[in-house]
């Protein structure tokens, strides 16, 4: 069907998935990220004005869409679990510790997400050998 598709330049044409590489992308499943500069207007700096929002479009496949699906369910519970033990160690700990105590789980918290999120995504890309979600950005 596709007479030109040996040709790099024309890979856009034929839209394949831009994660995997190797389906054709549906517009049903594209990724659309809005990437929100607003941190900027945080420092206060009268030079930077207006506010940049930028808007990342991926062709993306079914297959890579149930992927990434797969993905976020399963952090959400990780992060569901672990929400459960922070409140669980708090209980246990409310009355025993100093408050300075009670702080450290919390920044192990916030930094612990970030980092689990990103190793999920890349553990279920490199299974199902195509791109995390988050290669796009950045
Ligand atoms: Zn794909």
């Amino acid at each position: 069907m596709q007479l030109q598709e040996s040709e790099g330049q024309n890979v856009d044409i034929v839209e394949k998935c831009w994660y995997c590489k190797r389906n054709l992308a549906d517009n049903k499943y594209l990724n659309i990220e809005e990437v929100s500069r607003n941190w900027l207007e945080i420092t206060g700096l009268p030079k930077i004005k207006h506010q940049k929002t930028r808007k990342y479009t991926s062709k993306r496949c079914k297959n890579c869409f149930y992927i990434h699906k797969k993905v976020d369910k399963i952090f959400i519970a990780t992060f569901t679990i672990s929400f459960l033990c922070l409140i669980i160690y708090f209980l246990e700990y409310w009355h025993s510790y100093s408050f300075e105590f009670l702080v450290l789980p919390i920044i192990f918290f916030i930094v612990f997400m970030p980092i689990a999120h990103i190793l999920i995504e890349i553990y279920f890309a490199k299974k199902y050998n195509t791109k995390p979600k988050c290669a796009r950005i950045g």
